[in-house]
């Protein structure tokens, strides 16, 4: 492993087909991400399919995360595309009526007040309501015009929107993806702890371990940031919405904060949307972009995702691989997270000794430059801890668990290996470490630091290190 930092792509028609699937997973996607607001059920099927078979064939174990669409407003259809000119008039209503803009979100009318703004794709049109009878019709007055064409999403930055967390739709889709061998779901436009916890509530009822990403787009999340950190599994930095419901020039500082929020908690991060946007018709990125990712490298995300650039884009192959040669020139640089990051201050909760033992083999590994740091997992949980210290070795992690070992893939310095052997810790210390030789990743003589609960048998929390040469 050359790499430590992750990357997603969004799969579409671009990358769907199996050949495809198979070249961009070879040149470094370790998370395939399906986006359920265009995608059939159908269709979806087979890409899973195609990503098991070819996680088979590779010896992989690229991850699947189904992100869902959530409570995303769009405008109507209409015949042609509307001129909206700033300061005209326009009435928007829940009926389809003449002269009226069709807006699919029954309860619009009810949660508009006068003066909340109305931004229509993607914030490039701006409007402000002057009125509305709360049943079904809103008027609203043009601020910053343009062409607006059917189906374009809406985005309402100051009201509180009475949609759930999970619209119908969502309820469809979910259905879905937890029939299916599928290990990350993304909870779109989250706005509390609690929506997080309905979804997980879901999955547990269902006796299913699928973990839950919040996505952070809506303002309400930014200022609940802690508790949604600490009830999802993980989090996505989703700036295309966050862009437009927030000011735009407010998400660079919000980024770092929920990057350094996410680690301090060990909750993965993934930064996403128009990373290395101008790819989607370019084979080359701008020196902005390129920034952009490194920065986001630089910040110690676990992921980095890419979008149309992958789904829709005409050079995908071109734009993994400008990701990769990105994420691993800062990660050979002095900027790389593990020279940069603060180590962690211990707090006496119920996982002080798995924290204590992870800071320390960071810390270990750091002083004697150890190559490996390896764990043994049943959860995946000790392994996302040791990464959320950042060392600077890589983390192996070892389970008999399938589904965990795909889980892994999104998250920062990990690989994972199927073992399921070991019934001592002994044993379990030697054969990692031979496993590892035989893949040529260690060495005779390099150092590693094994972690370990003991005794094995109770497959307890990690309690135990050890440091030794490779024989
Ligand atoms: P989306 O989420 O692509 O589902 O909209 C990401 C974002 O808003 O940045
Ligand atoms: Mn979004």
């Amino acid at each position: 492993m050359i790499r430590k930092t992750k990357i997603i792509a969004t799969i579409g028609p671009s990358t769907s087909s199996r050949p495809m699937l198979r070249k961009i997973i070879q040149r470094g996607v370790n998370v395939c991400r399906l986006n359920f607001s265009h995608l059939e059920h159908d269709d979806a099927k087979e890409i899973i399919s195609n990503i098991k078979e070819i996680n088979q064939e590779l010896n992989m174990h690229t991850a699947i995360l189904a992100d869902l669409q959530g409570p995303k407003i769009r405008v109507g259809i209409f015949e042609k595309p509307i001129k909206l000119k700033k300061g005209d008039e326009v009435v928007f209503s829940t009926k389809r009526k003449k002269n009226t803009i069709h807006i699919s979100y029954f309860g619009f009318a009810k949660d508009v007040s006068k003066k909340d703004k109305v931004l229509l794709d993607d914030g490039k049109l701006a409007l402000e309501v002057i009125s509305t009878n709360k049943k079904d019709t809103v008027v609203l007055k043009v601020i910053f015009g343009g062409l607006l064409q059917s189906r374009k999403g809406v985005n309402l930055p100051n009201t509180k929107i009475s949609l759930p967390c999970l619209t119908k739709k969502d309820k469809l889709d979910l259905d879905f993806v937890l029939s299916e061998k599928i290990e990350w779901i993304g909870l779109s436009f989250v706005r509390s702890a609690n929506d997080v916890k309905i979804l997980k509530r879901i999955i547990e009822n269902k006796k299913l371990h699928h973990k839950i990403i919040a996505k952070i787009e809506k303002p309400e999340a930014i200022n609940e940031i802690d508790s949604i950190i600490k009830a999802a599994d993980a989090i996505m930095v989703a700036r295309g919405d966050l862009g437009v419901e927030v000011p735009l020039y407010k998400v660079p500082v919000y980024q770092k904060m929920i990057v350094e929020k996410c680690i301090e908690h060990s909750k993965p991060v993934i930064i996403a949307t128009q990373m290395l946007e101008s790819m989607t018709d370019n084979p080359t990125a701008t020196r902005a972009e390129v920034n952009d990712v490194a920065n986001s490298v630089i910040d110690g995300a676990d992921a980095v995702m890419l979008s149309g650039e992958t789904s829709i884009g005409a050079y995908p192959l071109n734009v993994v691989d400008t990701m990769r040669k990105i994420i691993r020139d800062v990660e050979r640089s002095d900027h790389n997270i593990s020279k940069s990051i603060i180590n962690k201050t211990l707090v006496n909760n119920e996982r002080l000794l798995t924290n204590a033992i992870c800071s320390n083999a960071c810390d270990i590994a750091k002083s004697t430059e150890a190559k490996a740091i390896i764990t043994v997992t049943y959860s995946g949980f000790n392994t996302i801890k040791m990464s959320s210290y950042r060392p600077n070795a890589f983390i192996y992690a070892f389970t008999n668990n399938h589904t965990i070992l795909n889980t892994l893939s999104l998250v920062w310095g990990v690989r994972g290996f199927y073992y399921n052997r070991g019934t001592t810790t002994d044993q379990t210390i030697k054969e990692t470490k031979e496993i590892l030789k035989d893949r040529n990743l260690l060495k005779k003589g390099d150092l590693v630091v094994n972690l370990a609960s003991m005794p094995a048998q109770e497959k307890g929390m990690t309690n135990m290190m050890k440091l030794s040469k490779v024989k």
